[in-house]
């Protein structure tokens, strides 16, 4: 099994992703998660990531697939994973083809406004050291600018920034958009109406994903 998370960014992929690895027991892969990581530890992949990250375009298909290819082969996926922000180019669906085929994929899509993704990504702060999610209006940390999980600085991230957020939002509808028609007609493809409240969203998505796999029992899960 494995659950690909589609979606704008500031559509909820993250958050709904944590929600659904902690329901489900599947891993998330977060390979915005991964490439931040490489950015602050200063390595090869890192210097390389680094700027395109800063401008909000997208790293190089060959380099994302392999940091995805190396991070599956894990024995923690064996069973199943969640994949949140790959594949984000038709390129690299066929390559997560190529590198894991044959699971049963099952591929939410999170569906929202323009005006929501904006707004949520103007008031969103991370944790730098855990990857933990929030917003100042919508979930705030229980102390001010102090992560509720592990007690890290918040910060806001770069790419949050309004002029990198409009190119963001543009390279999504450009490259990533065209994954839902190549999705809709190759595996299980669900959209998930993104709106409200993280919590309302992940009710809708629940219900979505039990339905699922009470369908895959006797299928070919793995
Ligand atoms: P995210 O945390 O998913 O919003 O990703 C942050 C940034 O990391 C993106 O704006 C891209 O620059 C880069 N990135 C993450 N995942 C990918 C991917 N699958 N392909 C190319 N670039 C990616």
């Amino acid at each position: 099994m494995r659950l690909i998370l589609l979606g704008a960014p500031g559509s909820g992929k993250g958050t709904l992703g944590a929600m659904i690895e902690r329901a489900y027991g599947f891993p998330r892969i977060s390979t915005g998660d991964l490439l931040r990581r490489a950015v602050r530890e200063g390595t090869p992949l890192g210097r390389q990531a680094e700027g395109i990250m800063a401008r909000g375009g997208l790293v190089p298909d060959e380099v994302v697939t392999a940091i995805v290819r190396e991070r599956i082969a894990e024995p923690d996926c064996r069973a199943g994973y969640i994949l949140d922000g790959y594949p984000r180019t038709i390129a690299q669906a066929e390559a997560l083809a190529v590198i894991d085929g044959g699971r049963r994929e099952i591929v939410l899509s999170f569906e929202v406004s323009v005006e929501s993704l904006v707004e949520r990504l103007s008031g969103r702060i991370v944790c730098p050291a855990c990857g933990a999610i929030y917003h100042l209006t919508r979930k705030p940390p229980a102390k001010p600018d102090l992560c509720d999980v592990c007690g890290a600085a918040l910060q806001a991230r770069k790419d949050d920034a309004a002029e990198i957020v409009r190119e963001r939002i543009r390279v999504y509808e450009s490259a990533t958009a065209p994954l839902k028609a190549f999705y809709r007609e190759r595996s299980d493809f669900r959209p998930v109406d993104g709106e409200g409240a993280a919590d309302e969203v992940f009710v809708r998505t629940a219900a979505l994903l039990d339905g699922e796999l009470r369908r895959a029992e006797g299928g070919p899960v793995r």
